[in-house]
């Protein structure tokens, strides 16, 4: 038999620290290249300078570069956290509202809606969020409160909370966003009223959290759905690859296919800038630079995840 030639991997030796100041440096020239997100006044104020990348892992270790105190709006990475409690609530039913498929359309497109019927392609998308926003608020008793206390219980803290000028700016200026929940009404795919739903999705997205904070909170989709802070059982196995197959297929919108080409992660991202993405088994990794590339991603932060994977030579592939 042909001698096989294996590649070794060692995770135990790694340098992370040292990896992390290394990507700190290098994505530097690239800080200014992106554009600050305007459609939402209050985050145009960030300055496009910040940069933090952490590494949680599994064996309980926390890297860190950069601004990894500083808070940020997490925006569209909440949809993860919403996704996952009406996931681990109402299990397989929720596909009977909304699909599993890329869009390959930007996250608040309101095209296939039209053309599909009120069913948006995946939940990662605004329409398909609101539907998840909508089965939240049929599940909990004071869905701010509930949603805030599962994310804190994520990340085994008890202090992260909602910018409210963030809230309220993406709820004056949110005209996209409402022309997609009220065509999802119009379909019989909201259940609650319109002003319920935009207020608690609003909401959702303007929970602040710094890159530390985020990376332990996705340390549970690394660990096959246990909470590592508690033992928590949050989703099961089945559940839990799932959940990053999703992340891995539709989590950077209509960049999600050449995220995976250079960056080989399941991860989700933000137009506050900030990105999470997870390597099951391992470790979960954030980074944040408000900064953004055409696609509505962090462009240094797209970057700085390459560099990551490259310089570790981990992959979900
Ligand atoms: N709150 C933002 C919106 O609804 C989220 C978009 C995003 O982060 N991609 O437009």
């Amino acid at each position: 038999m042909p001698k096989i030639h294996t590649r070794s991997i060692e995770n135990n030796s790694m340098n992370y620290q040292q990896i992390l100041e290394e990507i700190a440096v290098e994505v530097n020239p690239l800080l200014n290249k992106g554009k600050v997100a305007d459609y939402i006044p209050a985050l145009a104020e960030v300055d496009p300078n910040n940069f933090a990348m952490s590494i949680a892992t599994l064996d309980g270790q926390l890297y860190n570069v950069g601004r990894s105190n500083t808070k940020f709006s997490i925006q569209s990475i909440s949809k993860v956290y919403s996704l996952v409690a009406a996931f681990s609530a109402l299990g397989t039913e929720i596909w009977n509202r909304i699909g599993k498929e890329p869009s390959g359309t930007p996250f608040n497109s309101l095209i296939q809606l039209e053309q599909e019927c009120g069913i948006p392609r995946n939940p990662f998308i605004n329409a398909g969020a609101m539907v998840i926003t909508d089965m939240l608020l049929s599940i909990y008793d004071h869905p701010k409160n509930d949603l805030l206390d599962f994310v804190n219980a994520l990340a085994g803290q008890n202090d992260i909370g909602i910018d409210k000028t963030v809230a309220q700016s993406e709820k004056k200026y949110g005209f996209k966003n409402a022309a997609l929940v009220n065509f999802l009404k119009s379909h019989d795919n909201i259940d609650n009223e319109i002003e319920e739903v935009l207020d608690l999705y609003f909401c959702h997205c303007a929970i602040t959290m710094n890159t530390e904070e985020l990376a332990k909170s996705f340390l549970f989709l690394a660990n096959g759905g246990v909470n590592p802070h508690n033992g928590q059982v949050i989703l099961n196995h089945s559940q839990t690859k799932r959940l990053n197959a999703l992340m891995l297929t539709c989590g950077t919108y209509d960049e999600a296919g050449e995220f995976a080409f250079r960056v080989g992660m399941p991860g989700k991202s933000g137009v506050g800038g900030g990105i999470v993405a997870v390597i099951p088994g391992t470790l979960a990794a954030s980074v944040w630079s408000p900064g953004l590339n055409q696609k509505g991603n962090s462009l240094a932060g797209v970057q700085a995840l390459e560099l990551f994977t490259t310089k570790t030579k981990m992959s979900v592939f």
